[in-house]
């Protein structure tokens, strides 16, 4: 398994009631089960194929008793008697994340953990988060296969969070524990609006001071 999905398996407690949503080949709660962290999931998944797949996987491993696959659109695949605590969505945009979570907010109850880990856009899930009155609770920044992975783990807190415009966009966490990895990502992120900097023709365009403001507001929270 890579060491992402290891991340995020590390963010799941011991004992808890999984849906993994969008589970793919459900990797994650077969692997979960095989190391003897938890003894129920649901792997939902929206598309046939890696649906059929996971089936497959799952009764090959002989868990079909505790991992129960599901082709489902989004929480859709959670239903009252699993007793679902853990909701992962992995592995997805986050706009796609926001999206899901947004149609299956009803879903979501005041004792469950969401364990979230956008490829992109983790801005407009920490604001889904936060207009939706989670709280951030721990956030994980991994690289693996040449990528930035971030991780945010957020549970039901009945108010609004109060985050930054620097908080959304960097992570609460993670801007504040500047990790080495934290620092790689973004000054990788410098280099590239450097660059873009660099090739527009005229520094009268409204992008050029976009890029520079962009460019400040990184080597702030870098400092
Ligand atoms: N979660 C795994 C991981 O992190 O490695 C698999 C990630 S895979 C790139 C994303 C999976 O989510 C795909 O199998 C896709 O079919 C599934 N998916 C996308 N939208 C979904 C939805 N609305 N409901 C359930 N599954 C969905």
């Amino acid at each position: 398994m890579s060491l992402r999905l290891k991340v995020v398996a590390s963010l799941v407690e011991n004992g808890a009631r999984l849906a993994d949503i969008g589970s793919d080949h459900a990797f994650l709660p077969t692997f979960l089960i095989e190391e003897g962290r938890i003894d129920f999931a649901v792997a939902g998944e929206v598309v046939k194929g890696p649906f059929e797949i996971a089936k497959t996987h799952v009764q090959k491993s002989g868990l079909e008793d505790h991992i129960h696959v599901r082709l489902a659109n989004g929480l859709a695949a959670i239903e009252a008697a699993d007793q679902i605590d853990t909701i992962v969505i992995a592995g997805m945009g986050g706009l796609l994340i926001s999206e899901i979570l947004e149609a299956g907010v009803k879903k979501i109850k005041p004792n469950m953990r969401l364990i979230l880990q956008p490829n992109n856009h983790e801005d407009t899930l920490r604001e889904w988060l936060i207009e939706h009155q989670f709280a951030i609770k721990t956030e994980k920044i991994v690289y693996d296969a040449e990528k930035f992975y971030e991780m945010i783990v957020a549970e039901p807190a009945g108010e609004k969070m109060k985050l930054s415009e620097l908080d959304l966009k960097f992570g609460p966490y993670l801007r504040r524990e500047k990790s080495d990895i934290f620092v790689q990502k973004w000054t990788k992120e410098i280099h590239t609006q450097e660059y873009i900097l660099s090739s527009l023709p005229d520094q009268t365009m409204s992008k050029y001071a976009e890029v520079e403001a962009y460019l400040l507001q990184l080597n702030e929270v870098l400092s």
